[in-house]
């Protein structure tokens, strides 16, 4: 591999921990995410890079995995800011404007009403999706990301959604290194979150769907060192993504029990997570909608809607197993 690549680790206010950001150090230097917007983050990055050599101005462009906080947010704090390469189709995860800000808060009102979410709890949680995105970077105008990284054209961009819409993954195919975001963790298996529908589309998205593919699409690949968002590199990535897979059929497969009769995925959620459903509502509510819609797709489900609530409940014939 031409390039060298330098782990940097960074403190973040989240719950999932720290999270890496990559230099990637070729005739070019990229830098890979940029952590959550906290002067604690800022600090060490850049006391990091003056360990390793560099300057903040030696950094020339960024290239990002996905929109969340914790890999976009340091891009305010630096006094001339590099180039951003994003993916064409979402950028609009990354401008923020205040049409799709507005989207995006009468979307989840909607939504988790639907789900059966007392409405007590969909104030609080727009409330605290709002907060959480103070830990963001608006970057208003990136330039659209190609099917190589630019300026270093042995790296591919590989579509990775499911995490997020917008997610993506750098592949060195000759080195099988694989920089992956957050599809693919060591440590914890990658929530698909639930996000609003773009470009006029008005059918709720699936992220489950997509992440599943994403994970196929990767296990597909001799894969043999993967640097992911969070903790460190790994190399049983295929081994890895059958874990992952399995773990979803098999708590589809015991929610599937719960569903003799119709039921909210808010109720559900309460069944699955009974420590933190009203705690970590977008969390709770984004990985039971996600493993309803896997049932769905099995065609083992079927929906109802009543007074603008949606039910699911087992499908009728349906023989019900407890996946091994
Ligand atoms: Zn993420």
């Amino acid at each position: 591999m031409k390039e060298k690549i330098i782990t940097i680790e960074l403190p973040t206010p989240f719950h999932i921990g720290a999270v890496n950001v990559y230099l990637l150090v070729g005739d070019t230097i990229t830098l890979i995410d940029c952590g959550p917007k906290t002067k604690e983050a800022w600090t060490v990055f850049t006391e990091q890079l003056h360990h390793y050599g560099y300057r903040e101005s030696d950094i020339e462009q960024l290239v990002l995995t996905h929109y969340h906080p914790d890999h976009v947010g340091m891009y305010a704090y630096f006094s001339e800011p590099p180039t951003v390469f994003a993916p064409a189709d979402e950028m609009v995860y990354l401008q923020r404007d205040s049409l799709f800000l507005q989207h995006r808060t009468t979307f989840f009102t909607t939504f988790y009403k639907q789900m059966g979410v007392p409405p007590k709890l969909i104030e609080g949680e727009q409330k605290k999706l709002a907060m959480y995105a103070h830990y963001a970077s608006v970057i208003s105008a990136p330039l659209p990301l190609g099917p190589t990284l630019p300026c270093h054209p042995d790296w591919q961009v590989l579509k990775t959604p499911g995490h997020s819409p917008d997610h993506r993954s750098f592949y060195h195919k000759d080195s099988g290194t694989l920089l992956g975001g957050d599809c693919l963790l060591p440590h914890v298996s990658s929530t698909a979150l639930m996000e609003p529908p773009l470009h006029g589309e008005t059918v709720r998205l699936k992220p489950i769907l997509h992440y599943r593919q994403s994970l196929r699409m990767l296990r597909s690949l001799p894969v043999t060192l993967l640097y992911p968002g969070h903790r460190l590199p790994f190399s049983n990535v295929s081994t890895l993504i059958d874990e992952r897979l399995h773990l979803q059929e098999k708590r589809a497969s015991s929610l599937l029990l719960a569903l003799q009769s119709p039921q909210t995925p808010y109720e559900l959620s309460q069944l699955l997570f009974p420590k933190i459903y009203t705690k970590d509502l977008h969390l709770t509510i984004s990985e039971t909608v996600a493993l309803l819609d896997l049932l769905e797709e099995q065609q083992l489900v079927e929906r109802q809607e009543h007074e603008h609530t949606t039910y699911y409940v087992q499908k009728e014939g349906v023989e019900v197993n407890e996946a091994p």
